[in-house]
């Protein structure tokens, strides 16, 4: 497909306008610019504008606004629903925008739109400090701020999304805005959850906190048969008084890794992985409990720098293999719960496939919950679903497992998933309305105000509806 609806006069005159590249279907980098991390996602956009700051964004949104092409944006690409691309339309790509600027002293650090998480994380580790970013170091900082974010940090600092100071934003009409707690309070509330709904984020500026270069780490694997007494001995830890470890129980199967012992090769396991957010002795102490439920397969618990903690599961998510992910809040965790857990996990038909319990709570369940447009942070648990296989032949029988595991688990849910692990939204609006929760009448006020002719439409979407 071609630009259709725009003709080639207007593409050379927005050719000549960009400062960074504008790419077509027959250009030689246009293949590497349309490849997404998540294998299953093919589309063909007209246009790729690869933009070199906000003034080609700004110039890329109006020229998709005014040509009515389809318009999608990309930052860091790892987004598992794909919406990144678009089929026929123009493509709004940030990976070129990686600038970070820190400010040690006054403790915030700017990030642009396209930067991963280990972009921002190698600066401000030089400082011994973080935001609190999710667990992949080579995931985009936008999708993942913009729908709220949880990692290591999350019960020690909160979500991404709450440590945002400020974000400079393209919107449908082509401004640049500043948004902050004085600016345009309004669309800051907003892109504190609401996804890619309001415009193009070109920069984020986020608060920083004191977390390594030393941390310990914890990564313990145990039988899955005892995955009781596990998920248990993770929520004694975490309702101690200030308990701000925030744990992720992995239930999986061991991979053929040759660094792990053969015997255990495709044993079920449930793995504990933690990240202590203050010094490494410490840490060692605190997590020992966490590493003597019952006897281990095996133990990689270390002290290792933040850096590698950030990036301890970065090998487990090749680019270009296939993921089809869903996830399921919980009021509760019990042990029927956890024993379906335990047994659809083990009946993935494939063997890196995982469920994973998020530890919620903490820092980012105090945070009031009206204060940002980020819905589900009471709930004290998510689960995830996690489909992940690299042969197309499997796809069916993959992306069933995980269909069939998400109805299993609805039925012990508080409604909505979270938006970062999405599925392909194939549920359409009913899902996204009831994952926004009681945010979304007012999300649906903002996007009225900042994008009426819903513009920004490839993401969770929500339609345009005045107060
Ligand atoms: P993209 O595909 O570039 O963007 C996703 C969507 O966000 C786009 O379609 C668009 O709608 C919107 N968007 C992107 N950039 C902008 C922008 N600059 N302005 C406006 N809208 C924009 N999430 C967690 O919370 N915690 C985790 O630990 C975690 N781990 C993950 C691990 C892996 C391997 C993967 C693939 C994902 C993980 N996620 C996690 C989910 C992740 O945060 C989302 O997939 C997120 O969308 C990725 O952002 P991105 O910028 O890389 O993606």
């Amino acid at each position: 497909s071609g630009p259709a609806e725009a003709p080639a006069s207007a593409v050379e005159a927005l050719r000549g306008a960009l400062r960074g590249e504008l790419l077509q279907p027959d250009d030689p980098g246009y293949a590497a610019a349309t490849r997404l991390w998540n294998g299953m996602i093919e589309r063909r956009p007209a246009l790729v504008a690869r933009c070199a700051g906000e003034g080609d964004v700004a110039t890329a949104v109006g020229f998709a606004r005014d040509h009515r092409l389809p318009l999608s944006v990309r930052g860091g690409g790892h987004g598992v629903a794909g919406h990144a691309l678009c089929d026929g339309g123009l493509v709004v790509d940030l990976s070129g925008m990686t600038t970070v600027e820190v400010d040690p002293d006054a403790r915030f650090v700017r990030a642009q739109g396209g930067c991963t998480l280990g972009d921002v994380d190698r600066a401000t580790q030089r400082h011994g400090l973080a935001v609190p970013f999710g667990v992949v170091s080579r995931t985009g900082v936008a999708g993942l701020t913009l729908s709220g974010g949880m990692g290591w940090l999350r019960r020690a600092h909160g979500l991404s999304c709450d440590a945002l100071m400020s974000a400079t934003v393209v919107t449908a009409d082509g401004e640049v805005r500043e948004a902050d707690a004085e600016r345009h309070p309004d669309l800051y509330w907003a892109i504190r959850g609401g996804g890619g709904n309001f415009g193009v984020v070109t920069s984020f500026t986020y608060r920083l906190y004191p977390v390594g270069p030393q941390v310990y780490f914890c990564n313990v694997y145990y039988p899955a048969r005892h995955a009781r007494e596990v998920l248990r001995r993770c929520e004694s830890l975490l309702s101690a008084p200030g308990g701000r470890t925030a744990p992720i129980a992995v239930f999986g199967r061991v991979p053929p890794d040759e660094a792990l012992p053969a015997h255990l090769h495709g044993e079920p396991f449930v793995a504990v992985l933690a990240l202590f957010p203050g010094g490494p002795e410490e840490g060692e102490r605190e997590l020992r409990p966490l590493r003597e439920i019952t006897a281990p397969l095996f133990d990689l618990s270390d002290v290792t720098t933040y850096l590698d903690a950030q990036a301890v599961l970065d090998e487990e998510y090749p680019d270009g293999n296939r993921y089809y992910w869903k996830s399921v809040s919980l009021p509760g965790l019990t042990d029927e719960l956890i024993d379906r857990i335990a047994e659809h996990a083990a009946r993935a038909p494939s063997p890196v496939s995982t469920v994973d319990v998020w530890f919620q709570g903490g820092a980012m369940a105090r945070a009031p919950q009206e204060g940002t447009a980020f819905s589900g942070r009471e709930a004290p648990y998510l689960v995830g679903i996690e489909g992940n296989w690299s042969d197309e032949a499997d796809s069916e029988r993959n992306v069933a497992w995980v269909r069939e595991t998400f109805a299993a688990l609805r039925a012990f849910s508080s409604g909505g998933i979270y938006l970062n692990f999405p599925g392909f939204l194939e549920e359409g609006e009913q899902l996204v309305r009831e994952s926004f929760g009681p945010q979304y009448e007012r999300l649906a006020a903002v996007k009225a105000t900042y994008d009426p002719g819903n513009l920004f439409r490839l993401n969770a979407n929500i339609t345009p509806r005045r107060a």
